[in-house]
């Protein structure tokens, strides 16, 4: 601690003495190019300022460039090694600046790195296209791909060349040079788009606020959540009165407890018309226009449509492959939510006769089903969920699994106070990686939650570098003298965050891109790792009264385990329906401009989502798909896809022992370590011993009963 508090020292002295000519500040005073002394090489946070950015950036892209000629007129014939590998160890300069840059943008952004941003995504954008599009350079790639058979490489070296030959293919190497004109223009423009989507959604979000004045308006909501709500008015300069916000850990519960049925609707109507006001931060044209540039763009490379050209490269192969999954689980699970309407209908006819259920309504009456048929209410439960202790049970199933153990630093640099960093070993005591965890939700963060890196895992001159891992998210805070007390759901999410990390902790691999795995095969080790989360044999161990420190009932366990599939109707249904949403947005058969608004209702309409279930994410706030890079479009699927894998993986640790040493060490092994490495579905056989089938998760999820 006392070095980093040092350097702080020196550096704002640097600072103010150099205000006047902060521009031509020279190079040594940019943390950037510097070697960093800091513990395990964590980014000088305290030392980075908005203005070491830019020079960094240009900097970066201009050795990247250097590096790319060099490799492509390299006058000694082409090689694995001084061509596919050359160009993908280098560009280091550029990982230095973005790592860190990236990782601020999602979890600590301000309007100085938004414009950062909005200058270099073009940039950054282009120089992709440089590398990509450099005829000698592929002219090489080509060369040592067409030899492949004779080379002698690794199983991960051959799954490299592949990868490398496909990226200049799949990055427009193969077309005419009007065609690659065009090409670039899009890219252009699509990566303006993004960036435009993703501020003006995160200006909406904050621009959004609930402020209620009289007390009896807040009837009904647990006290954590108005004291939480206080705090925040305190903050905004409202003392005295209490602030609402669109963000899950507001939303939410006021939506499952407020009584005033008025403002349930405010606050829903509040979040689902974020992007969508027809003002200068509206979001619709921007996605019409991103998806008609993406199916151009496809089209230009010889695909039908852009979910074509993403699917080809995932488990799910084709469109016609995910619609088949999805119209598989559609069916059953729209039946269930209909079930669900018309209890939660009788629920809330019981009351008052003169309305029917809305979509402002489904969780309140949920919630008050639920209490009734099970017992069970978030409100009892979230005292036995104190954040500490739920992180310290996702350690204990990290431990019990993989052997994995956690040391608290509290000497190494953070991005900001509120970050907290461990120290991961092997169970031989070796050091693994970094992890950091940054849980609640700020004006500078986008909301939900992900799991980051700081520093990619690979092999540098034969040296394994280990990873520094993030997870962010936006669950409830610490409010008045309680510590942050969690919801299921949000004790669900860090245990699915955990599970990205671990993957990470234990990655294996030589390339910094190997550790990328398809985007329906990702959410298998996070979405694994919650169905440690609500086993009783875990649940004993960490969740324990916040006050009384007293283990949670085994009445209570076992409301949890009966409440199982209770909702699972509304869960399953919206999130299918975002998942068709997206597919639409990019099964276009033409790059043509929708309107948005006509769009979405005919995709909805189409499936037969009923008007009191709102679609998970609306196109005007569906980031996953239209934010910058667009990672999951024709990709929201992914989390059902990797959840047929998920629910068949995890029969094999219930048959076999949850904790069983020998399937967690092939888990790890076979998948867990692997990452980019090998085709899926081979992993995926190779620990399971077959193809996964849909059964397991019908059943998981109530939509079919179990085999006898
Ligand atoms: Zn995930």
């Amino acid at each position: 601690m006392p070095l980093a508090a040092c350097r702080l020292a020196v550096a704002l002295t640097v600072l103010i003495v150099a205000v006047p000519a902060a521009a031509q500040a020279p190079p040594a005073s940019n943390p950037f190019f510097e070697e960093w002394k800091t513990p395990f090489g964590m980014p000088p946070f305290e030392r980075i300022k908005a203005e070491h950015y830019a020079p960094a950036f240009e900097a970066g892209i201009a050795e990247r460039k250097k590096e790319v000629g060099a490799i492509a007129s390299n006058p000694a014939a082409p090689t694995f090694a001084n061509t596919v590998e050359a160009l993908e160890n280098g560009g280091l300069a550029l990982a230095k600046v973005s790592d860190v840059f990236f990782t601020l943008t999602g979890a600590e952004t301000n309007d100085a790195l938004q414009a950062i941003n909005k200058e270099f995504a073009p940039k950054l954008s282009a120089l992709r296209d440089d590398v990509l599009l450099n005829e000698k350079l592929f002219a090489r790639v080509k060369t040592v791909w067409e030899a492949r058979e004779k080379l002698t490489l690794s199983v991960e070296q051959k799954k490299l060349l592949e990868e490398t030959f496909k990226d200049f293919v799949r990055g427009g190497a193969n077309l005419a040079p009007e065609q690659k004109k065009r090409f670039r223009e899009i890219n252009q423009e699509l990566s303006v788009l993004g960036l435009k989507f993703a501020d003006n959604l995160l200006k909406e979000t904050n621009g959004f606020r609930l402020v209620i004045d009289r007390k009896e308006d807040l009837a009904g909501l647990p006290p954590a959540l108005v004291s939480a709500a206080a705090d925040a008015a305190k903050a905004a300069k409202l003392e005295g009165k209490w602030v609402f916000t669109s963000q899950a850990p507001s939303i939410l519960p006021f939506l499952t407890f407020a009584e005033n049925r008025d403002l349930r609707k405010k606050i829903l109507d509040g979040y689902t018309s974020r992007g969508d006001h027809g003002d200068a931060f509206d979001n619709k044209a921007s996605l019409s226009r991103i998806a008609a540039l993406r199916s151009e763009r496809a089209r230009l490379l010889g695909y039908k449509t852009h979910a074509d050209f993403v699917l080809e490269e995932n488990m799910a192969k084709t469109p016609a492959g995910v619609y088949g999954l999805l119209d598989r689980v559609w069916a059953p699970s729209l039946a269930m939510a209909k079930r669900e309407r018309a209890d939660l209908d009788a629920a809330m006819k019981a009351e008052r006769k003169d309305a029917s259920l809305e979509a402002w309504d489904w969780r309140y009456y949920s919630e008050k089903v639920r209490k009734a048929r099970f017992d069970l209410d978030d409100k009892a439960l979230r005292p036995y969920f104190p954040i500490d202790r739920v992180r310290e049970g996702i350690f204990y199933a990290a431990n019990r699994l993989y052997g994995l153990t956690f040391t608290e630093r509290t000497d190494v640099p953070k991005y900001h106070p509120e970050v907290r960093v461990f120290e991961v070993k092997d169970a031989d005591g070796s050091f693994l990686a970094l992890y950091t965890v940054d849980y609640y939700p700020r004006p500078g963060k986008r909301s939900g939650a992900w799991c980051g890196r700081i520093r990619p895992t690979w092999l540098k001159d034969g040296k394994d570098v280990r990873p520094i891992v993030t997870n962010v998210t936006n669950v409830s805070r610490p409010a008045g003298d309680a510590p942050a007390l969690l919801s299921l759901e949000e004790v669900r999410t860090l245990f699915h965050e955990f599970g990205h990390a671990v993957n990470g902790f234990v990655s294996r691999v030589s390339y910094r891109s190997m550790g990328r795995t398809s985007r329906d095969f990702v959410e298998l080790p996070s979405q694994i790792m919650e169905s440690w989360a609500l086993e009783p044999e875990v649940l004993k161990v960490y969740a324990k009264h916040w006050k009384t420190g007293e283990t949670i009932p085994l009445a209570l366990v076992s409301k949890i385990e009966k409440a199982g599939t209770y909702g699972e109707g509304f869960r399953t249904t919206e999130y299918l329906a975002a998942s068709y949403l997206d597919m639409d947005w990019h099964a276009l058969p033409e790059p043509k401009e929708m309107e948005a608004s006509a769009f979405e209702k005919a995709s909805l309409g189409r499936i037969g989502l009923i008007p009191e279930i709102v679609v998970r994410y609306r196109s005007p706030y569906f980031q996953h798909i239209f934010g910058p890079g667009g990672g999951y479009s024709a990709g929201y699927y992914s989390y059902i896809w990797s959840d047929v894998l998920v629910a068949d993986a995890y029969d094999l640790f219930r048959e076999k022992g949850i904790f069983d040493k020998a399937t967690a060490t092939s888990f790890r092994k076979n998948i867990l370590e692997k990452g980019g490495t090998e085709d899926a579905m081979t992993l995926y056989k190779r620990f399971r011993g077959r193809e996964p089938s849909v059964e397991p998760l019908l059943v998981k999820r109530g939509l079919a009963e179990p085999k006898p």
